[in-house]
C-alpha cells in the first residue's frame, strides 16, 4: 500500500513538473478589454499602418487591446459613466510589449524614413523626436495599465473633435495647451475627469493617455506579444 501512495505522490509531482506554463498574459491577469466592456471600439493603430510607424508595430500580432484585469475593471466604469451621457470609448492603444517599443525607438533613429511625417509630425525634424522626448526607450504601455483613447459621440456617430489627433507629435497635444475652441477644450475636460474619477492619472504631453493610479506593475517591462494566446489558458 504505502508502495502504491509513494507511487502516486511521484506520479502527481511529475504531472506537475510536466504542466506547461500558462501564458504570460494570464499568470499576471491580463484581459482583453473588449470582454470586459464589449461597448468599446477598438482602433488599433499599431496594428496596422496609420501610425507615425507607417508599418504595422513589432508584437502587435492581433487588433486586440489587452490590460491587466483591475485597469480594465476601472475602465469599465468610466465606460459606463460615459455611454450613459451619449459617448463610447474608442480606444488606440493598452498594453504594448517592450519590443514594440524598441521599434518605435529604431524607427525614431532612422533618419530618412519619413513616411508619415505629414501626418503626424509637420512641425518637427525627425531627429527631434527621441531627444525631445516624444519618442522613448521606455514606456508605462508596458507595465499593463495604461490606455491611449478618445470618445465616440453616439449622437453625430463620430469622433468627438479634441482639437488634436492620437500621437500628433506637438505641443497642442499637451493637456495644458488651451488655444482650441470651447467644445474641444469641453471634450477633452469630459474625457480627462470621468478617466480620474475612475482611478486613472493623466500624462503631461498626450491628452489621450492615462494610467491606473495603483497599477500592479509599476516596475515591470513586459514583452509578450499582443494576441489572444496570451491570455488564454
Ligand atoms: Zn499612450
Amino acid at each position: 500500500m504505502r508502495k502504491i501512495i509513494l507511487a502516486l505522490v511521484g506520479v502527481m509531482v511529475l504531472a506537475g513538473c510536466c504542466k506547461q506554463a500558462q501564458p504570460e498574459g494570464v499568470q499576471y491577469g491580463f484581459v482583453s478589454i473588449s470582454d470586459v466592456i464589449p461597448d468599446v471600439i477598438l482602433d488599433i493603430r499599431y496594428y496596422g499602418t496609420y501610425n507615425f510607424v507607417g508599418a504595422k508595430v513589432d508584437g502587435y500580432n492581433e487588433p486586440i487591446a489587452l490590460m491587466t484585469g483591475v485597469a480594465a475593471d476601472s475602465l469599465k466604469s468610466v465606460s459606463d459613466e460615459l455611454l450613459a451621457q451619449g459617448y463610447r470609448l474608442k480606444i488606440f492603444d493598452a498594453y504594448r510589449p517592450q519590443r514594440a517599443v524598441d521599434h518605435f525607438v529604431r524607427w525614431s533613429k532612422d533618419v530618412s524614413d519619413t513616411l508619415t511625417k505629414a501626418y503626424f509630425y509637420p512641425e518637427l525634424a525627425k531627429d527631434r523626436l527621441f531627444p525631445e522626448g516624444f519618442i522613448c526607450a521606455r514606456s508605462s504601455h508596458t507595465h499593463g495599465s495604461t490606455v491611449d483613447l478618445t470618445l465616440f459621440d453616439m449622437n453625430s456617430g463620430k469622433e468627438v473633435d479634441m482639437g488634436g489627433t492620437f500621437d500628433w507629435f506637438g505641443m497642442s497635444s499637451y493637456p495644458t495647451y488651451t488655444d482650441l475652441t470651447e467644445g474641444q477644450l469641453a471634450m477633452r475636460q469630459l474625457l480627462r475627469d470621468a478617466m480620474m474619477r475612475h482611478g486613472f492619472k493623466p500624462f503631461d504631453t498626450e491628452w489621450w493617455h492615462f494610467t491606473l493610479q495603483d497599477e500592479p506593475y509599476p516596475d515591470t517591462f513586459f514583452d509578450f506579444p499582443v494576441e489572444r494566446k496570451s491570455i488564454v489558458r
